[in-house]
């Protein structure tokens, strides 16, 4: 069944190949979207597509948003102030952004009765160290005198406000928590460790490990992602629920930036960087990073196709000079 979804962040780097795959499944796809981090790139080749259309504005323009919003099915609400880096640096802009964004788009939702998805993040498991984190586990969160913390506690509350939503005036609502997703077109202007690693590989530069390089993630290949935020919008019984989207396969920073020099032949060296000089003084990483998604298989029978070796060669090529285009930061 044809479906019109609205993408809030539609022009970012997971909205862009979101909005790529439900238009060649057949849906209609309106993107709203600021630019602030998101790029026009990533949409321009849907452009002329009799399925899609565009709206550059912020979520927070009521007029637009409310208009969108009565002409949609489905909001997919990616919308928000993304990357470590920029989150340290912008504190005020990312719980703004964060908080009453999603307030905007849950109020305009519960006015024309549109189910919405609301991506959130594994960064509110925050230093839970019970590893893999499973949706119902309790969370542990720093300091607020430490910023990076303001970027789970935002979600956090986005998360308590949907479901609240949904408990009290029955909007069909569903939480996707991301963890690392990775892919062509990610640019490393906001930290995100492969397409920086690659991109230096690329240009000979030393590859920067933060701290000792112990630390490990899980990195889902965002066709992967995609695939499960598709699934998890038509799923009836996904409303009301929390799903973990990640992959299994866990790798230590360090190990990472290995694979990086070896699959681009590069003669790179890795450098490490402590923490403070990387991001700010006093900054807390995680240690590991690993999610439980056995809800979202067991309910949609997802799981993740592609290996972080071939998710490495793909972010390669779209980031050689020789290849579909050239993000690097
Ligand atoms: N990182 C790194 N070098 C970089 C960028 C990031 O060592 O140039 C580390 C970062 O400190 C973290 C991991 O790589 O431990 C993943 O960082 P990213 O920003 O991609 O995602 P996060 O998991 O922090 O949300």
């Amino acid at each position: 069944m044809t479906e019109r979804y609205l993408i809030t962040g539609g022009a970012g780097f997971i909205g862009g190949h979101l909005a790529e795959s439900l238009l060649t499944a057949g849906h209609q796809v309106t993107v709203l979207d600021n630019l602030s981090t998101g790029r026009f790139e990533n949409i321009q080749p849907l452009v002329a597509h009799p399925h899609f259309r565009f709206a550059i504005d912020s979520i927070t323009n009521e007029v637009v948003l409310d208009r969108l919003t009565s002409e949609c099915d489905i909001i997919v609400h990616l919308a928000a102030a993304v990357g470590v880096q920029l989150i340290v640096e912008h504190p005020v802009h990312t719980i703004e952004t964060n908080v009453m964004g999603t307030e905007s788009i849950l109020r305009a939702a519960a006015r024309y009765r549109v189910k919405v998805l609301v991506a959130s993040t594994s960064e509110v498991y925050g230093k839970g160290s019970r590893v893999p984190f499973r949706e119902n586990d309790d969370v542990v969160l720093g300091a607020s005198s430490r910023s990076r913390w303001a970027y789970a506690a935002s979600k956090m509350v986005d998360e308590f406000l949907s479901l609240a939503y949904h408990r009290e005036y029955g909007l069909p609502v569903i939480i996707a928590r991301l963890f690392n997703t990775v892919g062509p077109r990610q640019t490393g202007r906001y930290g995100m460790v492969i397409p920086r690693f690659v991109s230096q590989a690329l240009r000979s530069e030393p590859l920067t490990v933060y701290g000792d390089g112990k630390q490990s993630r899980c990195f889902c290949d965002v066709a992967d992602v995609v695939r499960a935020l598709a699934a998890l919008c038509q799923h009836p019984d996904a409303i009301g629920k929390v799903f973990n989207i990640g992959s299994g396969e866990e790798t230590s920073i360090f190990n990472l930036a290995e694979r990086v020099i070896t699959l681009t032949g590069s003669q790179s060296r890795i450098e490490f960087i402590p923490y403070d000089q990387a991001y700010a003084p006093g900054f807390e990483d995680m240690r590991r990073r690993v999610p439980d998604t056995t809800r979202l298989r067991t309910l949609c029978g997802w799981q993740p196709e592609i290996k972080l070796d071939q998710i490495l060669m793909r972010v390669k090529d779209s980031l050689e000079p020789s290849g579909p285009a050239d993000f690097s930061d």
